[in-house]
């Protein structure tokens, strides 16, 4: 029983394997020698077992067995030939000798020659070797010995990947023919019995699973999971199996008696409803048996895209961006190596980061991607390539590059901005279709990412470039205030000189014209005294802009000082309303001051006060229309004294009036009523009344009149 059920899984599992392999790939020579294998294995196994066990057959089946045993060797010899790359090392005329000594053999193996009889043995059955039995171990030995140095030739003259799944088949025929040439031909014979001969058919199961397993690796198939469900299956039918016969033959058949209605019949359904309740279970553990030791390099895809979103998201700086996203893809496939390159333009370089340093050049890549637009491919597999492309193989390989990826949308004439660079898997794997589909999608979002970084980096640029531009511009600000400073103090000294120099001409035409006007010079008549009287005014006025000016550029170079003094007010009041008498009864106005008596005497800069009072009533004269008149009043007032000058002339606008005192400030209508004014007046007269502590004293309505005027504290 135990027999049968070795035999029974070892044939599912090898069926099943040949099947799978056969249809992947149904016009590959390697496969349809690997299925032609597989059912040779069955055969013989199938056949070895009814040599043990068919009672009138026994003859029969030990020599198909050994018929079987034939064929299979040579199907391994023949894989051997042309695994992996499909091209065969032995001349023809060697596999025409290896046939013929097969179908020797064959012939040889059906008659009594290489076993003459069979006789019933405790454990199956004793082999009476035939004279020529020799012959057919020695084409066994022969076709080993070819199987293995086939393999050394290919094992020389292929790549590393195909070296590995040399090695791997290798592998398995070593132990294969190891064991099966101890247990099978070596053992019994020494012995003298056969019964070790029962367990080829599980050295058979190892030796399949290591070919297909090779395969598997190999670049056009990708059957793993196929394999790995064979493998589960078959598990599952020999442990389900092993059950229910350990059940119902082994514990049932001591403890109770063998022909009882409960072993007949009860045992039988406890025993199925046992194994159906179990079976999920082991189909279960069997399931995550196999994966574990075929999917060594799964991933969960949603993890994987999801750990790679937020890694593009949170990134915009371009390198960072390239470095960590090729490290998450690189972990997530298990990949030996994985790069990012981004094409070169006229505004920024080429660039290429990754897990590693490259093994390729810039120029190999160049190659490469201008191979992958030539034959207008997105996805270039380097297992893929065909043999007739030996330097872009040649490139790949040397390269350490298994896959290069272009995002969609790429053609011919529109040249991919990024490209996805992926080393061989560490597992040493092929990147299965849905790794492929995952890459693709995996690139465009890439590419995005890459965009929105270029983007930034631009914008980056952008604002150094402005920065730069600001402080240049800045700079050259500076240095033009810088000359114009010099420029403004030049024109302050310039004003400073020629106000000093012409004040000294000024008076003394204003000492003349004084001492022509009281007749020092004779008798005047009324028509030239109006004259004079005239003359003197404008030199009187020009004598106060003067000052204006010396004072504004005083102001301005930090030399303007008051000089105080003890000053009587009143009489300084009477004085220049004095001089502007005249000029107001020419303008035709009316101008009143009553001097008051006992008026106290006040710490002033009698000078720069004397020119602020004189502005006041000389604003005045001008901006009122003839007919009108001015009242200037001198009042002690309890804690202070106080001088203001009214007029009925046209005032100022409510929205100017914010800005009178500010320096050559001139309201619209004293414009047109006076177009040679300096707007110097006020601006000083504010400056020379704070200086000493005191207010000004302004209101205005428009068309109606102003008051201006201050006042300082008594102490
Ligand atoms: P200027 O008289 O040379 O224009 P000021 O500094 O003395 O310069 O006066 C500044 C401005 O104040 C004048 O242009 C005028 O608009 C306004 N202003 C001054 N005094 C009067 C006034 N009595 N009536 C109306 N406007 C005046």
């Amino acid at each position: 029983m135990i027999d049968l059920t070795i035999v029974l899984s070892a044939s599912i599992f090898n069926a099943l394997l040949g099947f799978i392999v056969y249809l992947r790939n149904p016009k590959a020579k390697v496969n349809q020698l690997f299925a032609f294998f597989a059912i040779s294995v069955v055969t013989w196994t199938l056949s070895n077992y009814l040599a043990d066990n068919a009672q009138a057959y026994n003859l029969l089946f030990t020599q198909l067995t050994f018929f079987f045993g034939a064929i299979m060797a040579f199907a391994m010899y023949l894989i051997s030939n042309y695994f992996p790359s499909g091209r065969g090392v032995n001349s023809t005329r060697t596999i025409q000798a290896t046939t013929l000594a097969l179908f020797l053999t064959l012939l040889l193996s059906l008659g009594p020659w290489v076993v003459t009889k069979v006789t019933k043995a405790q454990n199956g059955v004793d082999l009476h070797l035939g004279p020529l039995y020799g012959v057919y171990v020695l084409f066994m030995l022969y076709a080993f010995g070819m199987i293995l140095s086939n393999f050394v030739r290919h094992y020389r003259h292929e790549g590393h990947k195909s070296r590995a799944q040399v090695r791997i088949l290798l592998t398995g025929v070593a132990i294969y023919a190891g064991l099966a040439i101890i247990f099978n031909l070596l053992l019994p014979v020494v012995a003298d019995n056969w019964s070790s001969s029962r367990f080829g058919p599980l050295f058979t199961m190892a030796f399949v699973g290591f070919a297909a397993y090779a395969i598997v690796r190999h670049g056009l198939l990708d059957i793993r999971l196929l394999v790995a469900r064979s493998v589960a299956y078959t598990l599952l039918i020999s442990t389900i199996t092993g059950l229910y016969i350990v059940m119902i033959f082994v514990i049932a058949r001591r403890i109770f008696d063998e022909d009882s209605v409960l072993v007949q019949q009860v045992l039988p359904i406890v025993a199925a409803l046992f194994v159906a309740a179990t079976a999920p279970y082991f189909k279960r553990s069997f399931d995550r048996l196999t994966n574990r030791f075929f999917y060594r390099d799964a991933y969960d895809p949603q993890a994987f895209l999801d750990e790679l979103n937020k890694t593009l998201v949170s990134n915009i700086e371009l390198g960072i961006l390239l470095r960590r996203t090729a490290g998450v893809i690189q972990q997530n496939l298990k990949s030996e190596s994985c790069f990012i390159t981004v094409r070169q333009t006229d505004e920024r370089p080429f660039r290429l980061l990754g897990t590693d340093a490259p093994k390729f050049k810039a120029d190999q890549l160049a190659y490469i991607y201008s191979q992958m637009a030539e034959m207008g491919q997105k996805l270039l597999i380097a297992d893929d390539v065909k043999l007739e492309h030996s330097k872009l193989k040649r490139t790949l390989n040397s390269g350490g590059i298994a896959l290069v990826s272009a995002p969609t949308g790429y053609e011919k004439d529109n040249p991919a901005l990024a490209y996805l660079i992926l080393g061989p898997k560490k597992s040493g794997n092929i990147y299965s279709k849905d790794d492929l589909r995952l890459i693709q999608i995996i690139t465009d979002e890439l590419v995005i990412a890459i965009q929105n970084a270029l983007r930034f980096e631009e914008i980056q640029s952008f604002n150094v470039t402005l920065q730069a531009k600001i402080n240049e511009a800045t700079e050259q600000l500076q240095r033009n205030n810088k000359k114009l400073q010099v420029l403004d103090q030049t024109k302050d000294e310039f004003i400073s000189m020629a106000s000093h120099q012409l004040r000294t001409p000024l008076t003394s035409i204003k000492g003349y014209l004084s001492m022509v006007l009281d007749g020092d010079a004779g008798q005047v008549n009324e028509e030239q005294r109006k004259m004079l009287q005239q003359a003197f005014i404008s030199s009187q006025r020009m004598t106060y802009l003067i000052s204006d000016l010396l004072n504004v550029s005083r102001l301005r170079t930090g030399k303007f000082f008051i000089e105080k003094a003890p000053t009587n007010l009143a009489t300084v009041v009477q004085q220049e309303v004095d001089q502007l008498r005249e000029s107001a009864k020419i303008r035709g106005l009316e101008l009143n001051y009553d001097q008051p008596a006992n008026f106290p005497t006040i710490d002033l800069d009698e000078t720069k006060t004397r020119q602020v009072i004189m502005n006041f009533i000389d604003n005045a004269i001008y901006y009122t229309p003839s007919g009108g008149r001015i009242d200037v009043a001198l009042t002690n007032k309890h804690k202070s004294v106080e001088l203001t000058v009214t007029d009925t002339g046209i005032g100022i606008a409510k929205k100017e009036q914010h800005r009178l005192f500010s320096k050559f400030y001139r309201a619209p209508n004293a414009k047109r009523a006076r177009p040679d004014g300096t707007g110097l007046g006020l601006f000083m007269a504010k400056k020379i009344i704070v200086a000493q502590g005191g207010a000004i004293i302004f209101h205005s309505q428009p068309d109606k009149g102003s008051t201006f005027g201050f006042s300082f504290p008594k102490k």
